[in-house]
């Protein structure tokens, strides 16, 4: 394949990734060009920097379109996800810098989506070990080069050079760890949401960091490489722990309440479409159906229910292939 072929495969790969087909015909992350990293304090020496965008990398946005959250403690800064290139990593340094003198001893990729680990980059000294899953790491080293081709053309450059920083420490399966005596417990959702996720649980704090498996104002996301039955799992296994805060990879921080009605939602919409399809039913009126009995109930709880839940019961439809 030669080289236009493959920014082309990896073009349409990208926006598969992100499941954001139905997102371009909407305002939402159109509007957005504010490039402040503002730290908001969540719970005792927990903090967030939640992007204003959401959806796809624009000029505006120079990349920026998803969350990050970090935990100070006595030893050093933990930080989950690192956006999509180095200068938002570098963006993300300064402002941690502006609440602790600590510096970033420990990185959390959630998954391989470029959103979430190219900025990588700016906390690539030898001493700050970067954590993911083996299966997440898999998927970075196919998707990451051309992704970061993606990010830079459709910002006109203004996401600027990245490099692509790979995590050094791999997680297999469940585990619990502590950092500079904060306990940290990592859950896998089973390739949920993309090939080897994991989210974060601080069970003293009762705080999951959920990356792309939890969300917020938004629809769950679900993409063409993850396990819809597993995402619904996790939520349900989350839920049961009962946080307290719940941080997303997208949106604003939100309860266990969304949680429930996220799983509930996608368990509907799952098993409508199950049956559909057993039934060789149009994905058209599947979603004319899931329309009429999950739009009253949703169409105020979700941004862009209507276009979301099109493109919900389509990625469905394929999964079932
Ligand atoms: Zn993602």
């Amino acid at each position: 394949m030669n080289n236009k072929e493959r920014i082309k495969k990896s073009i349409v790969k990208t926006i598969l990734t992100f499941g954001l087909i139905g997102l371009i015909t909407t305002h939402v992350w159109a509007t957005n060009s504010n490039f402040d990293f503002v730290v908001t304090p969540i719970a005792e020496n927990v903090y967030s920097i939640v992007s204003p965008s959401f959806g796809l990398p624009t000029p505006e946005n120079k990349g920026w379109n998803s969350n990050s959250h970090f935990v100070v403690t006595e030893k050093g800064v933990l930080l989950f996800d690192t956006g999509s290139s180095e200068l938002i990593g570098n963006k993300i340094k300064s402002a941690i810098k502006s609440v602790t003198d600590q510096p970033v001893r420990w990185v959390i990729n959630s998954h391989s989506h470029a959103d979430h680990w190219l900025g990588n980059a700016a906390f690539s000294k030898s001493d700050v070990e970067i954590i993911a899953s083996s299966q997440a790491l898999g998927t970075m080293k196919e998707d990451g080069q051309g992704s970061m081709e993606f990010y830079s053309r459709v910002t006109k450059g203004e996401i600027g050079s990245t490099q692509l920083v790979y995590p050094t420490l791999l997680l297999t399966h469940k585990q619990k760890r502590n950092f500079g005596g904060v306990d940290v417990e990592f859950i896998f959702s089973n390739d949920g949401h993309s090939p080897g996720d994991i989210l974060m649980w601080l069970p003293k704090q009762k705080i999951i960091f959920g990356g792309d498996v939890l969300s917020s104002d938004w629809m769950p996301i679900i993409t063409h490489h993850g396990n819809v039955p597993n995402l619904i799992n996790t939520l349900y296994a989350v839920a049961k722990l009962n946080p307290t805060i719940v941080l997303t990879g997208h949106g604003k921080a939100t309860t266990v309440k969304s949680v429930i009605r996220d799983a509930d939602l996608l368990s509907s919409v799952w098993k409508q479409v199950k049956a559909d399809y057993e039934n060789d039913k149009n994905p058209n009126a599947t979603l004319l159906d899931v329309r009429a009995k999950l739009g009253p109930k949703n169409r105020l709880l979700y941004k862009d229910f209507a276009t979301e839940i099109e493109r919900q019961v389509k990625q469905m439809y394929k999964l079932q292939q």
